[in-house]
């Protein structure tokens, strides 16, 4: 199979688009934030490119701008009616980040010896007895000339940037190491350091990739890779609904959106109940969330006063209300764990459990994943979950479970 991150990516959100994308390779117009990532990328590698010398942060901004004319053409805008808002914000938050980046890393101050590197990188799997082709493009590659040492770095146009433990297990970084090291099989894998530059934040985050994950990477690609086949060939590519839904294209093709797309004309009496009844269930939801705040408020108006009176029981129209003070013990198990191993109790105190099992899963070395996921059970329940939107499909907010 030939692959890229990005298509592992995908499929790790949702596999059914996964197939949209990459199996049936339906092609959708893009939305704002995918053009405005393309051309605050160019810009940068326009920014880094010396010709012969480096462009002056005018002229970064003049080829953002002129892009952005160029493209904002083609974008597909999810409400014509915010459309000239939503360009606007967009524009004027490019003009920021390059304006804030270029003051932070003067092009001159960099030796660059690469932007937007193609790789083609050859993945055997041993299990399968194929080989694999996984391919990208490395948006810049740095070499410090007095240390030697490389930087990958990878520009994020995202807001949320990721915790250090995140970082180190980033499968895009991850796959560009391996590039790397492979494509110098001489040079020591601990010679690079792995970047995300949140262009938003102005801030990179970095770390140095060990061997161990060099290793890590290869098995968890090639073990996505085993599962896309599988599913390639029994044609059942579930779809993953999540937050992310709200910036998939592929909305209308989808099964999961497939009622909020029913044309107007195909609506039944049946479709009117139910948007009856869901009006009605939001209606609940808000007003006990109401009495759930306002509940809190009481509580805190009624300890405050029967602290300052010093009273234990407060009597109103309805009845009265009393405090209870009751120690609640708990055993600190991990300052009691030398204790409990001692007594030889230990084994007894720790009960199975699932949760820690399954966080703890991921991080194994596959042969003993592979042993313990044939103790799978598998067990159908309905659930429905309750949605609350805030506005806009982007700022969709969960709730917790109703059945
Ligand atoms: S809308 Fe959501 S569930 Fe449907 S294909 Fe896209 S990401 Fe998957």
């Amino acid at each position: 199979m030939r692959t890229s991150y990005s298509a592992l990516e995908t499929y790790r959100s949702c596999p059914l688009k996964y197939k949209f994308q990459e199996v049936d390779k339906i092609r959708m117009p893009k939305g704002v934030a995918a053009v405005f990532g393309t051309i605050v990328h160019s810009a940068l590698n326009y920014m880094f490119e010396r010709n012969p010398l480096y462009p002056t942060l005018d002229e970064v901004i003049d080829f953002y701008t002129t892009h952005w004319k160029e493209k904002s053409e083609s974008i597909v805008w999810s409400s014509p009616d915010r459309k000239e808002q939503e360009e606007k914000m967009y524009f004027e938050e490019g003009l920021s980040v390059l304006k804030n980046f270029y003051k932070k890393n003067q092009p001159w101050m960099f030796n660059v010896v690469e932007l937007e590197g193609r790789f083609s990188l050859e993945l055997p799997d041993e299990k399968s007895g194929t080989t694999h082709t996984l391919a990208g493009i490395i948006d810049r590659l740095d070499k410090d000339p007095e240390t030697g040492r490389y930087e990958i770095i990878d520009y994020k146009t995202g807001k949320r940037m990721p915790s250090e433990a995140e970082l180190a297990e980033n499968l895009q970084l991850g796959v560009y190491h391996l590039a790397l090291t492979a494509r110098w099989p001489s040079m020591d894998p601990g010679n690079f350091t792995t970047s995300l530059y949140f262009l938003k934040h102005n801030e990179k985050v970095s770390v140095v990739p060990s061997r161990e994950t060099l290793v890590h990477t290869r098995d968890f690609v090639l073990k996505t890779i085993r599962e896309i086949e599988k599913h390639l060939q029994d044609g059942n590519f579930p779809p993953m609904p999540s937050p992310l839904c709200g910036w998939c294209s592929y909305q209308k093709l989808c099964p999961m959106w497939a009622h909020e797309f029913k044309e107007e004309e195909t609506r039944t009496a049946s479709d009117a109940e139910v948007a009856e009844a869901i009006r009605g269930f939001f209606d609940i939801k808000k007003s006990d969330d109401k009495n759930k705040k306002r509940l809190a408020e009481i509580r805190a108006t009624l300890l405050q006063y029967m602290q300052q009176e010093n009273l234990a029981r407060v009597f109103g129209e309805g009845g009265y209300i009393t405090k209870n003070v009751q120690e609640r013990i708990s055993i600190d198990v991990e300052r009691a764990e030398p204790f409990l191993k001692s007594a030889g109790v230990w084994e007894q105190v720790l009960e199975p459990s699932e949760k820690k099992l399954q966080t703890l899963l991921s991080s194994l070395p596959e042969p003993i994943q592979e042993e313990i996921l044939k103790f799978e059970t598998k067990k159908m329940i309905t659930v429905l979950k309750p949605t609350k939107k805030k506005g806009g499909a982007d700022d969709e907010e969960e709730d917790s479970l109703l059945v």
